[in-house]
């Protein structure tokens, strides 16, 4: 939960808090303890609870009677408030954040009041106090970008984040809120926020519907954004009147809830000033904003569709680059490449390596007296019999014309020489077709190894194995012959 702590002592408490409280035997009185160890966190939960956001009926007036009345749960929100109000940063780009996130979860606290959901009208307050955690941490990393995101109308953040190359807020929240060890239920309000479509969660569905309240003072057309929040406020069955009322209480609220948390946010313009100030010419320019808006995310969904799309063709063109079309096993330049790895790897582990080379005898009569498709159908048998006979880790590749070539890492020459034995057996044994004839195939072998920890020469090792194979023909082709000694 490291990023949940600010930088004052009372946030690393708080956390505390609400690890006791998630601990399921956690007593009230254990959270009052535990808040009283340290007397700031004891003022802010006494000027909390006493906020008109609490909105209770008398004054409290010391720790263990506001614990006792804010119950476990309670004690667990207000210490996430605590927390959350610390990641904003002081000053003004951390209040406009700050203000921000409150104005979510007083929204959330008065919906879930007048659905008469007053059980619940807590945990809609951190819920929408949370939504906006994405922008909180990159506000950590980087201030003035999360506060210039901020600035844009509510509903056009995620997609300013996605142009700056960020992941949208909804999707970083949910992500962090998970790490946290917050509840399904917020993780998931989080993740869902700025979703088209109201979420089916009861609680998710208050923080969809309080984002689009807290949007009406966020933007440049109230007016609309207030339809959007009637229209929001009916998902949840809540008249016109009722939307209007919440809206009208939100500054001052948002205000007192700052005063509680010890931060001013400056003034907040009420909604009946709000409205006021409507022109036309805003709510065109906000129309022509939305065209905009629209017409960028679907040149980003392309963009980032295209993106996906490259990706993948640079993929195959790898592939492409690396293999041998005919055979489809590694070509000269991937087996060289390869071999490099596998010889530094040898060098460290200080297990031997071998090398097949080989080569298929008087290919040149395949191609003479059958043509061309006649010597090319045998190697594409022999690359099948290849790639089906070898270990993983073991990378035949076509060296090339009619040569193949077989790496064999953590393997002693004894070995490669029995391989390439059954390779022989299985190489005479083949029987291409080709029309109404078949043709019989024989192949000659040359392996050599290297050993111990040291440098291991490519080169030299490719030259003892073609010696071998060099003797291989001599000594009558169709045989397997193998380098003298391990070059070192
Ligand atoms: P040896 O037993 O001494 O190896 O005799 P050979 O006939 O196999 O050797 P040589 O090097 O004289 O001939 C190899 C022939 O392989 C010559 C070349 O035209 C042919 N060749 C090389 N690559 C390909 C290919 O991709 N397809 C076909 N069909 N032939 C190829
Ligand atoms: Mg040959
Ligand atoms: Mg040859």
């Amino acid at each position: 939960m490291a990023n949940l702590k600010g930088n004052t002592p009372h946030s690393a408490l708080a956390m505390q808090i609400v690890q006791t409280a998630l601990k399921s035997d956690c007593s009230v009185g254990e959270l009052a303890k535990l808040a009283e160890t340290d007397p700031g966190f004891g003022i802010r939960l006494l000027s909390v609870v006493n906020s008109s956001a609490y909105a209770l009926p008398h004054k409290v007036n010391d720790v263990p009677q506001a614990a006792s009345l804010l119950g476990v749960d309670g004690m667990k929100n207000l210490a996430l408030g605590l927390s959350l109000s610390q990641m904003a940063p002081v000053g003004p780009e951390g209040e406009l954040l700050l203000g921000i996130c409150l104005r979510r979860g007083v929204a959330a606290r008065l919906l879930a009041e007048r659905m008469g959901m007053r059980k619940r009208a807590d945990d809609c307050f951190i819920t929408g106090l949370f939504l906006e955690t994405g922008l909180l941490t990159w506000a950590s990393d980087d201030l003035r970008a999360a506060a210039d995101v901020a600035r844009w109308p509510a509903e056009a953040r995620p997609l300013q984040e996605r142009l700056l190359g960020q992941m949208p807020h909804p999707a970083r929240g949910a992500a962090l809120a998970e790490e946290w060890n917050l509840s399904e239920e917020i993780v998931s309000a989080i993740r869902h926020h700025h979703d088209e479509v109201a979420p089916s969660d009861l609680v998710s569905k208050v923080a969809w519907a309080a984002e689009r309240l807290a949007a009406v003072f966020e933007g440049s057309a109230p007016e609309t954004a207030t339809k959007n929040a009637i229209h929001a406020g009916a998902k949840l069955n809540l008249k016109e009147k009722m939307i209007t009322d919440i809206l009208d209480a939100i500054p001052t609220l948002v205000s007192s809830a700052a005063s509680g948390f010890n931060r001013d946010i400056g003034a907040q313009i009420g909604f009946e000033a709000l409205k006021q100030q409507v022109d036309q010419k805003l709510v065109e320019l906000n129309q022509n904003f939305h065209t905009m808006v629209h017409r960028l995310e679907r040149l980003l969904g392309e963009k980032e569709e295209l993106n996906a799309r490259l990706e993948t063709a640079n993929k195959r063109l790898a592939q492409l680059a690396s293999t041998d079309g005919l055979t489809g096993l590694f070509n000269h330049r991937a087996f060289q490449d390869s071999l490099k790895r596998d010889l530094h790897r040898a060098k460290r582990s200080g297990l031997p390596l071998s090398l097949i080379l080989f080569d298929v005898d008087h290919f040149k009569k395949f191609n003479d007296s059958w043509g061309h498709q006649a010597g090319d159908a045998v190697l594409m048998a022999i690359g099948k019999l290849l790639l089906a006979s070898v270990r993983i880790g073991d990378v035949p590749a076509r060296y090339g014309g009619e040569e193949f070539v077989i790496i064999l890492p953590d393997t002693p020459v004894e070995g490669a020489h029995q391989l390439a034995e059954r390779l022989r057996v299985f190489i005479s044994n083949l029987r291409v077709k080709v029309g109404a004839n078949t043709l019989d195939v024989t192949s000659s072998f040359g392996v050599a190894e290297v050993r111990g920890r040291r440098e291991h020469d490519a080169a030299k090792l490719i030259e003892a194995a073609d010696t071998a194979l060099y003797a291989a023909k001599h000594g009558g082709r169709n045989q397997v012959v193998q380098a003298p000694e391990a070059l070192s």
